[in-house]
């Protein structure tokens, strides 16, 4: 049934044909893998600083929030599920390019609301996607447990207290080298919830890799 969906999907959405973001045609010059036009591609501001320490592990970002905002919120609530290839394949080519190593992929999962909201877990999509071209297990191991309402206009602090408890890891990880896949990191809030849920559950290593960092 998924190889079905998945064919379906391709069909429906081809990639490497039309760029992800102004919809303009492809040609052969043009980066057909993560299916982006020399143009938005060029304006994907990568994030020049080093890893952010979240919860005593390093967190890589790609790109500045603000050059990927609209395809982060298209492909998580814009309906368009098939982004989560282009960002899966972005977040693995900077993965390879840094020299990066994992034996475990986990992402940030959505919650039931959402969930059922938007029929997918966009998370869970990209990090499968990471998982195929990596060949690196995917493990479901986070589960939201409790629903934060949109964050963006509470402090730091107020951050870290709301999601605090809000995953439970459901998998152990012990002795793994867990890479934990989120769209997004501003304060670390989030990444950090996960990260504490992990550690109670395994003695593993985690590092943090997002798409954007605010
Ligand atoms: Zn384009």
């Amino acid at each position: 049934m998924n190889k079905f969906w998945n064919r379906f999907l391709d069909a429906l959405y081809p990639r490497g044909i039309t760029c992800d973001v102004c919809g303009g045609e492809l040609t052969d010059g043009d980066d057909r893998f993560i299916s982006l036009c020399p143009y938005c591609y060029g304006h994907m501001e990568v994030n020049g600083s080093g890893p952010q320490s979240v919860a005593k592990c390093d967190v890589y970002s790609l790109f500045k929030y603000e050059s990927v905002r609209d395809l982060i919120l298209r492909c998580k609530d814009g309906d368009c599920p098939y982004l989560a290839t282009t960002i899966g394949r972005l977040l693995y080519r900077y993965y390879v390019e840094k020299g990066l190593s994992a034996d475990a992929v986990c992402y940030i999962p959505c919650g039931k609301k959402a969930f059922s909201r938007r029929g997918y877990d966009h998370m869970e999509l990209v990090a499968k996607e990471f998982s195929k071209q990596s060949g690196i297990p995917l493990s479901h191991a986070l589960e939201r447990i409790k629903e934060v309402s949109d964050q963006t206009d509470v402090d730091a602090n107020k951050r870290y207290d709301n999601v605090r408890g809000s995953f439970v890891c459901k998998e152990d990880l012990t002795e793994k080298n867990v890479l934990l896949l989120d769209d997004l990191v501003t304060t670390g809030a989030t990444l950090s919830a996960a990260i504490h849920a992990i550690n109670d559950a395994s003695f593993c290593t985690v590092r943090g890799l997002t798409l954007g960092k605010a």
